[in-house]
Formats: C-alpha cells, structure tokens, sequence
C-alpha cells in the first residue's frame, strides 16, 4: 500500500517545481544582496493636482536592476520580500531613501508604500518615527501607502496602527481601492486621509459606460465621507478630464508622467521655476 502510494506521488512529481523553486532561492539571494549593499533604487512619479495639473508630490517607488537579468517588477520581488524577511529592510531602506530626497523639494508632498509585512510589525511606527526625525523632513509631507489585504484580517489592529501613524503627524492613504474586497465599512471606521483608485478602474472608464459608472460611484462613495481621491493609471487625456470632473483632486499616471530618477523631478522642478520668473518678468 505505502509503496503503491508512494509510486502514485512519484507519478505526481514536476520537475519544473524544482527548477522553480530553485530559481526562487537565487532570487531570493540576489535580492537580499542587492538590500545589503544598496543596489536597489528609486523612481519617483509625479502626483498632480487635478485642476490645475500642477505636480504637486510625487510617490516613490522602488527598482531593481538584478544583474544578469535586467529590471525585475516590484509586484515579483515584494511579495517574495515579504516571506523571506527581508520587507523589514527593504522598507526601511526605501521610508529613508524616499524622505531624504524629498527634502530637497519643499513644494512636493512625497508618498510611500508600505506592504502588510511592514504594517504589521508592532515596531514599524517607532521606525516611521525615527526615520522623520533622522532626515528632518515635515511628517505632513509624507503619505504611508497601504492596501487593504491586511486589513480586512486584523480590523481592530489596523485602526491601532493607523491611529499611531497619524499621530505622528503624517498622512496614511488607502492603496489600490476597487482593486479587491474594498468596502464601505473599511473607509469608514479607519480614517484615511486619502483613497486612491487602482488604475484597473480608470482604464476603461472612456470606452465602457458600465466602468465609468463605477468609477463615478466609487468616488462618489469616498467624497460622501469626505475622504479625497486620487486617480491612478491615468493615461489619456480625456481620463484625466472625466475623473476631475467625477470629484478626484489628485491624478496619477504616464500622460502626466513615468516614474523617473530623482534628477529629472529635480530638472522638472526646475523648469518651472524659471518659467513662473518668466512670468513674472512678462506680466
Ligand atoms: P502602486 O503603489 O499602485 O503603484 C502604481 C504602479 O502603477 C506603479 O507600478 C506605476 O509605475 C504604475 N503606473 C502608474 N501610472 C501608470 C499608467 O498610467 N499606466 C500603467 N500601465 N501603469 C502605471 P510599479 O512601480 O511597477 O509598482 C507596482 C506595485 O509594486 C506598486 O503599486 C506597489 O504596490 C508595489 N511597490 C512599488 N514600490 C514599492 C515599495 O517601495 N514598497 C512596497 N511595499 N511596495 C512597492
Ligand atoms: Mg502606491
Ligand atoms: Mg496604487
Ligand atoms: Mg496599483
């Protein structure tokens, strides 16, 4: 019996899974040494007042470039941070990284995502904490970017540490809404400052009036408890316009801007600046 069923599990058994699980033990390894010795890097995409289309922050989001392999998505290496231990670091290096470049630019709030590994670790506020006090920067000009997939486990902790966060005077914003089990009892009871709408809403909302009529509920849902939207994912003009005009203030997405190297939010900065002289020596 035993041998027969062990026979039918050699029957069962895949090659590949080992040629997988091998390939993610390197993975694995190259990124914990590209943590240890600094080799990840950050691209920062502009956040532009709905209006005016003004930017008006930007959010930092972290690359890799894995030798021998070339860019590797932050939707591959996270989660796979996140069960290896290495999010705690990861996260640190990117919460310093993304508040010590955005001192140089006054005018720009600066946001920051923060995966469910970091969030729930009971010291993570204490190390928000010492991060603003390290680089100096305004705890007001930050936002902490986080989903929802943690919440909906752990509600009563998640209001704990949102709570504490606030309190140390920066903004927490809900990540990717619309995107999985959102709902309204979540935007109620945790006080965020701020929603922002997954980009797999947006994309349609010009081409299929059933998407564009819940995209309009959607934002017509966070303005009734007063919570502002960000749309993200915007691409065209024509999304940027229709989702001012359903209430979002802030626009995320390529047709404003790809996340980019911090030189040329600095080049950006720079031009208008020289611009509003311009204009100011013209009017
Ligand atoms: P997210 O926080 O929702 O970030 C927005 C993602 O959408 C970014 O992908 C951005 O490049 C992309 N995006 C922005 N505008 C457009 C657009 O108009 N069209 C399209 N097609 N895409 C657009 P990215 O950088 O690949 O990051 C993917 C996700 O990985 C992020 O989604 C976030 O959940 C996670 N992530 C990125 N950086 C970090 C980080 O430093 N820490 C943590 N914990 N997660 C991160
Ligand atoms: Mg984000
Ligand atoms: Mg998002
Ligand atoms: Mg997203």
């Amino acid at each position: 019996k035993a041998k027969e069923a062990g026979r039918a599990r050699m029957t069962l058994y895949d090659p590949a899974m080992d040629t997988d699980r091998a390939q993610r033990n390197a993975l694995e390894l190259d990124l914990r040494m590209a943590i240890e010795s600094g080799d990840l890097t950050l691209a920062y995409q502009p956040l532009v007042d709905a209006a005016t289309h003004e930017m008006n922050g930007v959010e930092a989001l972290v690359r890799w470039n894995r030798p021998g392999h070339g860019p590797v998505s932050p939707e591959v290496f996270i989660p796979i941070a996140e069960t290896s231990g290495l999010i705690e670091s990861l996260g640190l290096f990117v919460l310093r990284k993304a508040c010590e470049t955005a001192k140089q630019w006054p005018e720009l709030k600066i946001s920051v995502n923060v995966s469910p590994g970091q969030f729930r670790n009971p010291a993570f506020t204490d190390y928000v904490r010492y991060v603003l006090k390290q680089t100096e920067i305004e705890a007001s000009r930050v936002t902490l970017e986080i989903t929802e997939g943690y919440m909906i486990q752990n509600p009563q902790r998640t209001r704990q540490s949102i709570e504490r966060l606030k309190s140390l005077g920066v903004k927490v914003a809900l990540d990717d809404f619309g995107s999985g089990f959102s709902s309204i009892g979540y935007l109620r009871q945790f006080g965020f400052d701020r929603i922002k709408i997954d980009r797999s809403l947006v994309t349609d909302i010009t081409t299929d009036s059933r998407q564009r009529e819940m995209l309009q509920a959607t934002v017509a849902l966070a303005r009734a408890l007063d919570i502002p939207v960000t749309a993200e994912g915007i691409e065209t003009e024509e999304q940027a316009i229709a989702l001012r005009l359903f209430g979002c203030d802030c626009l995320q997405g390529y047709f404003f801007g790809k996340p980019m190297v911090a030189d040329q939010i600095n080049d950006l900065l720079q031009e208008r600046r020289e611009a509003r002289v311009l204009r100011r020596i013209a009017g």
